[in-house]
């Protein structure tokens, strides 16, 4: 069987191929060659557009205000040798096919991520409404737990065609895709996912309890009742692309990812002689925070750092998140239409917290002398930790406990708290779960706690898009298709997770840093190969649907 891979469902392009093609993705007329880019934000998407647009043969300048790699942040603890927190992105569907191309250009090793009911977490313990609940497999669970998860699964079948419409993406066959997927856009941009379940035939047939627990429980990786306010259409793609399935993470962790491309030479470059990396076209190190951008000329856009250096730049690409450019950037307020600023602004950002500790060893997998249990296991629970996450660095070493993973409300409990609240109020939940497990003798060093939305270079973990926000999102998605735009809005492009369809994932990212690629080669006067037409091609042809104005 062909595998599911995030080829739409909105833009059906096979971003996969069109990396990987021998005639790479375009050429650039001479006068172009050696001219500079403009990238706000060192993250994936940055990143991974400098690292094309060097191939190419530009030259981007990137500028980062906080941390390289951004939401790919993997955090060493202090005093341990490679023992890491994962604080953003910590597991990567494999159908993620555009990012496992650089994972796996850069030889990067990945494993199973431990979720919840999968044999790369060995066991799993659910505590809703104070019973605890140990098991290995969905089987093991009372019941109720398969009637949730069966019931999920018609509601998609009776609301979204879903076994066809992934059949048609695993074929890549585009009319069939939107034959299913566009009038479903039209029918769930503006109801939630909560609408969703409680509407449909199957959860109908069952209790509240039912819907309670799947808002607990979900379905494979947990805690999903925080979306319960999303639009469905965000829902609907995480689960048709198997974003949710499937995960593995990076052994080492996934900042190495942004770290190595930085640095990697390619094989094929043009202009630029063999050897040229981003990190040498830069200097050696980033720009600092972009403060200001505005326009000085028909041609040229001017980006001025915290140091007051101002530079003029052909083209400049945004990735960091869109709120950022009316709060941290003073953005002159032309270079967008003011429908773009709508959508630009009004774009949601979901909250989310992780706390974790090192421990001296994995002493979770210690079995239990009578019950023959696990000491402690992955945990989904309603209390106030949400998902706690056991990484297992191998026997006798220090390994890793995400205490608590939580989004929303339950990521606005912690905002304010300092880590060692953040690390007590986690372990004082757990003890209810555990009563008999000591966690605190097995701590090693100092805990790790991150607060997206307290971070004024984030103001938030990803987008999170509400109902009626589809038209915003296409404004964002299409933006670098600018042939028809009015000069004073061209040269500038945007991408990133918050302008992708599947933000949370950093597919999108990848993906819509690709289309600023093809958006930059175009506005340079490039041409795409004839046998490796470019997504402004696919756009025209099958772009995402248009709902009314
Ligand atoms: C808690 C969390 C969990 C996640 N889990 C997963 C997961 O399990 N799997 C998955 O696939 N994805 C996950 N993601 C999503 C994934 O991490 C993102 O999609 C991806 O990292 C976003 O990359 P980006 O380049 O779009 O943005 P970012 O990584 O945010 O990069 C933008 C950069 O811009 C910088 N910046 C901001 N303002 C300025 C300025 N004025 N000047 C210069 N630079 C600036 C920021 O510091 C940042 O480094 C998660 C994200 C979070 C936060």
């Amino acid at each position: 069987m062909k595998p599911v891979t995030v080829f739409g469902p909105d833009f059906p392009f096979a971003y996969d191929d069109w990396i990987k093609h021998p005639s790479g993705l375009g050429k650039l007329p001479q006068a172009a060659h050696g001219r500079q880019v403009a990238i706000i934000g060192a993250g994936a998407a940055g990143v991974i557009a400098g690292y094309e647009l060097m191939k190419l043969g530009l030259r981007p300048i990137l500028f980062e205000a906080g941390q390289f790699g951004g939401r790919l942040r993997s955090q060493p603890f202090e005093g341990a040798d490679g023992v890491i927190a994962e604080l953003g992105g910590m597991r990567f569907p494999v159908s993620s096919t555009g990012f496992y191309h650089y994972v796996d250009l850069l030889g990067i090793e990945s494993k199973p991520f431990p979720n919840p009911l999968t044999p790369a977490a060995g066991s799993t313990v659910i505590d809703l409404l104070g019973k605890t609940y140990y098991a290995r497999t969905l089987k093991d669970l009372p019941p109720l737990f398969q009637e949730v998860a069966q019931a999920y699964d018609e509601a998609l079948e009776q609301g979204a065609n879903f076994t066809a419409l992934k059949q048609a993406i695993r074929d890549r066959d585009i009319p069939r895709i939107k034959d299913i997927w566009n009038p479903l856009v039209a029918a769930w941009d503006e109801r939630t996912f909560y609408d969703f379940v409680v509407s449909s035939e199957a959860f109908q047939k069952l209790s509240f309890h039912h819907r309670e627990v799947f808002g607990q429980v979900g379905f494979g990786t947990g805690g999903w009742d925080s979306d319960f306010p999303n639009s469905m259409l965000e829902i609907l793609r995480v689960n048709v692309t198997e974003c949710d399935e499937h995960q593995r993470y990076m052994v080492g962790g996934v900042e190495q990812v942004p770290r190595q491309l930085w640095q990697r030479a390619p094989d094929k470059i043009a202009h630029w002689p063999r050897g040229t990396t981003l990190r040498g076209l830069n200097d050696g190190a980033t720009r600092a925070v972009a403060k200001r951008i505005r326009r000085i000329s028909e041609n040229q856009i001017e980006v001025t750092d915290s140091w007051g250096r101002a530079e003029a730049f052909d083209v400049v690409l945004v990735t960091c998140q869109t709120h950022l450019l009316t709060t941290q950037i003073e953005t002159e307020e032309t270079l967008f239409s003011q429908d773009l600023w709508m959508a630009l602004d009004r774009t949601r950002y979901m909250q989310s917290a992780k706390t974790f500790v090192m421990v001296d060893r994995p002493f979770w997998k210690d079995a239990d002398p009578v019950t023959g249990r696990d000491t402690m296991s992955m945990t989904l629970t309603d209390r106030m930790t949400r998902g706690t996450y056991l990484f297992d660095n191998g026997p006798d070493k220090p390994s890793v406990m995400c205490l608590s993973y939580a989004w929303m409300t339950d990521a606005l409990k912690v905002l304010p708290l300092p880590v060692e609240k953040r690390v007590e109020l986690a372990l004082s939940a757990l003890g209810k779960i555990y009563p008999d497990v000591d966690i605190r003798s097995h701590i090693l060093g100092d805990p790790i706690t991150v607060s997206w939305e307290a971070d004024q270079n984030f103001l938030g973990a990803f987008k999170g898009a509400l109902p009626g926000h589809y038209r915003y999102n296409h404004r964002m998605f299409g933006h670098f298709m600018q042939e028809d735009m009015p000069p004073a809005e061209r040269g500038i492009f945007i991408a990133g997770d918050g302008v992708s369809w599947t933000p949370a994932w950093v597919e999108g990212a990848v993906q819509t840093s690709l289309n600023a690629v093809a958006g930059i080669i175009a506005h340079f006067g490039g041409q795409a190969p004839p046998d490796n037409p470019s997504p402004i091609e696919a756009y025209l042809a099958h772009g995402p649907v248009r709902l009314s104005a």
